[in-house]
């Protein structure tokens, strides 16, 4: 049933400046010109968006002034409603989101680069645009992929395998290249997929202490060659490797990226480094080595068609859920808090 303007929806709202969100029943929202409504299946909690947002961390008190605000950015679902003055889209059809809106206008734009766009926006975590920890959510109509078959976790799952994608892209990666990555979390382990679907030869997946019972073996399940802790490789890794993915945005992780790449070679740095202003880095001996550092940052439209297509030719299932009903939002956050799986999902 297609909602009328009167109808209303469960939405989870961050209301107060204090820890936690609040089930609350909102108008289900109508697309306006140039935009769609999905009836949003699954979105994800980022642990270093919703769940610090969920949590109050000092770093995201910079909404109180906002609230109350409607946040989730990594979602997929079925278009509903269809605007005016869009074409192209038919209701039914089952859709993930890129969340981030550049100007359109701009010169990082106009080359595809929108997610490094001076003025873009992020749905669901920009204050003037609401999110999907909701049964519907409003989105410009540039913003969706279709996904075909894939089911709505995997469409989630596609915001961070195509940012992964994209450092696979940016750099000179080539088949049969060995690949390092740190920081088994959604991001490095969506960079081990894209490794493995680029046909790296060796990718071995460095982790700490913490992901030696799970994420590692996770990591191993998905195509890991090798993984190791990083306090066990100190003095670097005991090749180098052709491509260092830095997923981790800790320092210490560039170092052993900085001590473990081969000469001529390519670190891609994707990690933020939250809580870090600087990070040390021994900038000659890499210029010396020939050592070339590549930054990435969100994802362009041919990332996204390569993560969509990878996703279609790889099980996904280990690094997906658990997956809980909107209303048990409480059992996800405190989920995400115990580090349990790697992309934990609600369901509105
Ligand atoms: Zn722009």
């Amino acid at each position: 049933m297609t909602p009328n303007a009167t109808d209303r929806m469960t939405a989870l709202v961050k209301t107060t400046p204090e820890p936690g969100m609040a089930l609350e029943s909102v108008p289900v929202p109508e697309p306006g010109p140039g935009e769609v409504r999905i009836r949003v299946e699954s979105v994800g909690i980022d642990g270093g968006a919703e769940a610090l947002i969920y949590d109050w961390h000092e770093s995201k008190r910079h909404y109180a002034d906002a609230l109350p605000q409607l946040f989730g950015h990594e979602f997929a679902g079925t278009v509903d409603a269809i605007g005016p003055d869009v074409d192209g889209v038919a209701t039914g059809e089952r859709v993930a989101v890129e969340p981030i809106v550049g100007c359109g206008h701009c010169r990082c734009c106009r080359s595809g680069s929108f997610a490094i766009c001076p003025d873009r926006r992020i749905l669901g975590l920009d204050t003037e645009l609401d999110g999907a920890l909701a049964e519907y959510a409003v989105v410009p109509r540039e913003t969706i992929y279709p996904i075909g078959s894939l089911s709505a976790d995997e469409g989630v799952f596609l915001e961070l395998l195509g940012l992964a994608v994209r450092g696979i892209e940016r750099s000179g990666f080539e088949p049969g290249d060995s690949v390092a990555i740190t920081g088994p979390g959604p991001v490095g382990i969506g960079a081990l997929v894209a490794a493995v679907a680029g046909g790296a030869s060796s990718i071995t997946v460095a982790g700490t202490d913490a992901d030696r019972g799970d994420r590692l073996p996770l990591a191993r399940q998905l195509g890991a060659t090798r993984t190791v802790v990083t306090d066990d490789v100190e003095d670097g890794l005991e090749e180098d490797v052709d491509v260092f993915i830095e997923a981790a945005g800790h320092p210490d992780a560039f170092s052993l990226a900085a001590s473990s790449t081969r000469r001529g070679g390519e670190i891609v740095q994707i990690g933020i480094f939250h809580g870090a202003e600087t990070v040390p880095v021994d900038l000659t001996r890499l210029v010396r080595r020939g050592v070339s550092i590549t930054t990435v940052y969100g994802r362009r439209d041919s990332s996204w068609r390569r993560a969509i297509a990878i996703a279609g030719d790889t099980d996904l299932s280990p690094a997906l859920g658990p997956s809980y009903p909107l209303e048990d939002y409480e059992d996800a956050f405190e989920a995400t808090r115990q580090r349990e799986g790697i992309k934990i999902t609600l369901r509105p």
